[in-house]
């Protein structure tokens, strides 16, 4: 399946053969057997399985796996347990046949994967992104899980997207594209079943159109089936930004255990996004000096401090970083190296490998993204006493933001900011209190303290409901 030759390549071929339609999704109705399973028991799902990763790359899957399996066997957790939480509950591959504004028809290819939902609905992003593959998407939707055990929050972990490149689309390409994988996915989705929320290259605009296909298709409002949606169709105030909030919670804490002072500390920042913008800002009205930023275009560097609001301008009307002329270019493979207290990863997963966490110049990593650090590079930086705040508990503000605004939503009652605020800043400071603390208990990294937190609170759920039948 990874092999899938892209959609433009294949555009030819593809014009001819017109997809049959699937049945309408029912409303409420029973969901649909997975199309494709993986083997049971597999180590790293082997070749053949949606879930597998051509040899040579880097494999999240296998490396989430790893991060489980560690953490059962920190925790002494019951093998049947353990094998629960070693393969998604299940993994839906659709076609997304889009009509191109030339008139022509594109397939693209899209998944929706549930990992686990022991302790809640699935609950986890979506993703437009080229290079996606099911692996990818089915290690982010463990990586939910995980998350939302860390911050106690009654979810489970999902997540979904579409191998396309958004940059390539005109608008209401993106449209057609997002409805029509709306529709495909709908069988999963409901408030007490999925609820997705943005990701990489996916935004408010997106989840209203994915809401308004949905409340089309069941002819009634369900303003509770997503979150992170415009204020005007029921969204929350906050919502925005409260990824970035929570990674700057973690930094005040983390900063604090370790009697480092936050003010005048310098920062590096990977990805200038949804959450990297809003963090870059924070960070400096923290105090801190954000000395280098990088993109998917390239890096600036300046050791005096960015001056983000420029960049900012900057970003918005060339789409990158590059050329930013308040500082000067680096290369991007250079960014680790460049020398701070902080550096956060706020771009794509697999950022800090061996030899970048060779040269990480930072003393504390908090990671904004999901899964940026790979394990090898994981072993060099706790070897180098880098203390890694880990994406588990250092991102989880996102999804925390997400259960108050579905909760509101289901309530049909809006929150003021403060109690948004108090709220989700209580939830983080609890977090990375209990992480903190269990690391030191078992003297181990923050990465390892969370993950075993995470499959205790599981295997509570798992275990307090038996097996079905
Ligand atoms: P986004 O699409 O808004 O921004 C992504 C940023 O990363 C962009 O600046 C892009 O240029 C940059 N980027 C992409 N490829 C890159 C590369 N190869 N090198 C350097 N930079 C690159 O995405 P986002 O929502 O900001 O998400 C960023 C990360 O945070 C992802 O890992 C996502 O899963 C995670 N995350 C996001 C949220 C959220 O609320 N949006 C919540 C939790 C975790």
């Amino acid at each position: 399946m990874s092999d899938e030759p892209s959609p433009r390549a294949a555009k030819g071929a593809r014009r001819r053969a017109k997809p049959a339609d699937p049945p309408l999704p029912e409303a409420g109705g029973p969901v649909p057997p997975a199309p494709s399973v993986v083997p049971a028991g597999s180590a790293s799902a082997g070749t053949g399985s949606v879930l597998a990763t051509p040899a040579g790359t880097y494999d999240p899957w296998a490396a989430v796996l790893e991060r489980i399996d560690d953490a059962a066997a920190l925790a002494g957790l019951d093998p049947d347990v353990h094998g629960v939480l070693r393969l998604p509950d299940r993994v839906f591959e659709v076609a997304v046949p889009v009509r191109m504004d030339d008139g022509h028809v594109e397939v693209f290819l899209g998944w929706r994967i549930h990992h686990n939902t022991a302790r809640g609905p699935a609950k986890g992003g979506i993703r437009f992104h080229p290079k996606l593959q099911a692996a990818e998407v089915a290690a982010l939707a463990a990586d939910m899980t995980l998350k939302t055990a860390v911050v106690d929050i009654p979810f489970g972990g999902a997540k979904g997207g579409v191998r396309c490149d958004p940059r390539l689309l005109s608008a209401g390409e993106l449209e057609r594209l997002t409805r029509r994988y709306t529709f495909q996915i709908a069988p999963l989705l409901g408030p007490d079943r999925d609820i997705p929320a943005p990701d990489v290259n996916t935004d408010e605009r997106v989840m209203a159109w994915l809401l308004d296909t949905l409340d089309m298709l069941q002819g009634r409002s369900l303003p509770e089936v997503v979150t992170g949606k415009p204020l005007s169709v029921g969204g929350m105030r906050l919502h925005t930004g409260a990824t970035a909030s929570g990674v700057v919670r973690c930094v005040r804490a983390v900063f604090s255990a370790l009697d480092m002072p936050v003010a005048g500390a310098r920062a590096v920042v990977q990805g200038f996004g949804k959450v990297g913008g809003p963090l870059g800002f924070l960070l400096s009205s923290a105090g801190m000096r954000v000395v280098a930023v990088c993109d998917v275009g390239g890096a600036v560097f300046n050791p005096g401090g960015l001056d983000l609001s420029l960049l900012a301008e900057h970003v918005s009307s060339v789409g990158s970083v590059a050329g930013f002329e308040g500082g000067e270019e680096i290369p991007s493979a250079d960014l680790w190296a460049v020398e701070a207290e902080l550096a956060v990863p706020a771009a794509l997963e697999g950022a800090i490998d061996e030899s970048s966490a060779r040269r990480m110049g930072a003393r504390v990593v908090v990671e904004a993204a999901n899964g940026p650090t790979t394990p090898e590079a994981d072993r060099v930086l706790a070897e180098r006493g880098i203390t890694v705040v880990p994406d588990i508990l250092a991102n989880a503000g996102g999804v925390t933001a997400s259960y108050f605004e579905w909760a509101q939503s289901r309530q049909g009652y809006a929150w003021d900011e403060e109690l948004v605020a108090a709220r989700l800043a209580r939830t983080m400071d609890d977090a990375f209190t209990d992480i903190w603390a269990r690391a030191r208990d078992l003297g181990v990294t923050m990465r390892r303290a969370a993950g075993v937190v995470a499959v205790e609170r599981l295997a509570g759920a798992i275990t307090a409901r038996g097996l079905f039948p």
